[in-house]
């Protein structure tokens, strides 16, 4: 196939990198395929998309809300007319399996549609005056030009989730891909502005994270940041950001527990675990990275989720008969990897996977069979921090109250999960998980756009994407008062 060279866009016209430095798109499943290159931008080119975003903000603010939201309806229709071929770029791209890209690109389309009805609503308030012949409301205002830097595992639903109530709300954005899968940003803006939207209210800027991810939080005319990726660089944003006191939304990691109670649907948690655990390949902030076990249900339960795990397809994504991709680098397998070696020496019994696949078409991806570790316990490294990868901890519990403190016990706050038939215990776990995410009878991914996403404790910073969540955080509240009483009257003292 041949290779696509994209640029920046800035003030709707496509323009290299001012340094002229590209950086490469490959196949994780194949890296002898160069998939396209991207402008390898750095501050100049930072500078320049946000003039232009600032420049586009004048006009674009004044644009009614229903009418924005028609050119993100139209996004949508066009989404769903090239969800096919997106899905396509963003396998060879990304390496996770067509369904699961298709239904990326779906998130990004559902969300489409979502905030396009936002644009008849953007509620606000209207409340008495405590003094007569007044009148109160309060509205929401864009922020201005918004920052976004996306990670790659989401690489259009992500973007979508930033992109799109920003727009709604009146904001003009720029926006700075991951460098592992900024083709399907370039997709879904390009979709934009297919469906209308004009020059400079989205800004690309592909390129690296310090190279051109910093100066884009750090420039002044950037009034808020949205960050998704690890918490190590969402520390240096959120702190970056503080300086200048400039709103940030941060989504950072998650070590995901769902519980097995006894009277669990075993088959139903075991494919739920398969799923949530070897779905995109474990690199889901969401992936279900501990499963907690009643120990009359555990050895059970790992006897046939080792069997099942055992039979799942590893390949290309683009093979429809695939069920796991490959991971996206080279770092991300030696990281598997790093944790699988920690996890044996802190004494958890590896069950099954464990290492890199080789041979064959193997040898040109970064492939990691699927791995399970029983005998885990609560205070491992294996429990306690993300691997971003298809590795999965069974711990065992002897209690709902154990059970729950195992699922609390760590640093992160983003979703959980409970098997069980009881509805009394189902609602307490509803109640007792600390996350931003706790689904009953399903895996722990899943997160549907309309509601809020994102997390408690280390995984955020208490912003949500997704359902209104996102328009708070994309919109300022302004108070507005209308005096109609012809003279001054003194709120608290008349
Ligand atoms: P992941 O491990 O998911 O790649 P990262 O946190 O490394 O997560 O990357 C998420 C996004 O943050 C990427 O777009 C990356 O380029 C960007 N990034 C990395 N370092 C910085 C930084 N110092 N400042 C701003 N953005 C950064």
């Amino acid at each position: 196939m041949e290779t696509k060279h994209f640029q920046n866009l800035i003030d709707g016209k496509w323009v290299p990198a001012q340094s002229g430095k590209t950086l490469e798109n490959r196949n994780p499943a194949d890296t002898r395929e160069l998939v396209a290159t991207f402008p390898a931008s750095d501050k100049q080119d930072v500078d320049a998309a946000v003039a232009a975003a600032k420049k586009a903000f004048t006009s674009w603010r004044l644009v009614p809300a229903p009418k924005r939201a028609e050119i993100l309806y139209r996004t949508g229709e066009i989404l769903t007319q090239r969800k096919e071929q997106y899905a396509q770029d963003m396998t060879r791209e990304m390496g996770k399996v067509l369904a699961e890209t298709r239904g990326d690109v779906q998130e990004a389309i559902d969300t489409a549609f979502y905030m396009a009805g936002e644009g008849r609503r953007l509620f606000g308030q209207t409340t008495p005056s405590e003094l007569p012949n007044k009148f109160a409301m309060s509205v929401r205002m864009p922020v201005g030009v918004c920052g976004m830097i996306a990670p790659w595992n989401f690489p259009m639903a992500i973007p979508s989730w930033k992109l799109f109530p920003a727009l709604v709300c009146g904001n003009t954005c720029v926006i700075k891909p991951a460098e592992d899968t900024p083709l399907s940003t370039y997709n879904l803006v390009q979709t934009l502005m297919d469906a209308g939207l004009p020059p400079g209210v989205v800004n690309i800027v592909a390129g690296f994270g310090p190279e051109a991810g910093a100066p884009l939080v750090e420039h002044p005319d950037v009034r808020a940041v949205s960050f998704t990726g690890s918490s190590e660089v969402g520390r240096i944003v959120g702190q970056t950001a503080a300086g200048s006191f400039k709103p940030c939304s941060l989504e950072m990691g998650g070590k995901n527990a769902m519980i097995v109670m006894d009277d669990a649907n075993l088959e139903l948690a075991l494919e739920g675990a398969l799923w949530g655990a070897f779905g995109t390949t474990g690199q889901r902030c969401t992936a279900t990275s501990r499963i907690l076990l009643h120990k009359d249900v555990a050895q059970t339960f790992i006897n046939r989720l080792v069997e099942r795990a055992r039979k799942l397809k590893v390949g290309n994504g683009l093979d429809e008969s695939m069920q796991v991709g490959p991971q996206i680098s080279q770092q991300q397998i030696e990281t598997s990897a790093r944790y699988v070696e920690i996890a044996q020496k802190e004494g958890a019994r590896l069950e099954i996977g464990g290492h890199r696949l080789t041979g064959g078409a193997y040898d040109n991806g970064w492939f990691f069979a699927p791995t399970v570790f029983s005998g885990v316990k609560p205070n491992m490294r294996i429990a306690q921090e993300e691997v971003f990868g298809p590795v999965v901890s069974l711990i065992e519990f002897s209690s709902y109250d154990e059970a729950i403190a195992i699922a609390n016990g760590i640093q992160y706050g983003l979703s959980t999960a409970i098997y069980t038939r009881n509805v009394n215990l189902a609602y307490k776990a509803m109640r007792d998980l600390e996350a931003g995410i706790t689904y009953v009878n399903a895996p722990t991914i899943g997160a549907e756009v309309h509601l809020p996403f994102g997390g408690v404790k280390q995984t955020g910073n208490g912003h949500r994407e997704g359902g209104t969540g996102a328009l708070d955080f994309y919109t300022t509240w302004k108070s507005v008062y209308v005096d109609y009483s012809d003279k001054l009257q003194r709120a608290q003292i008349d």
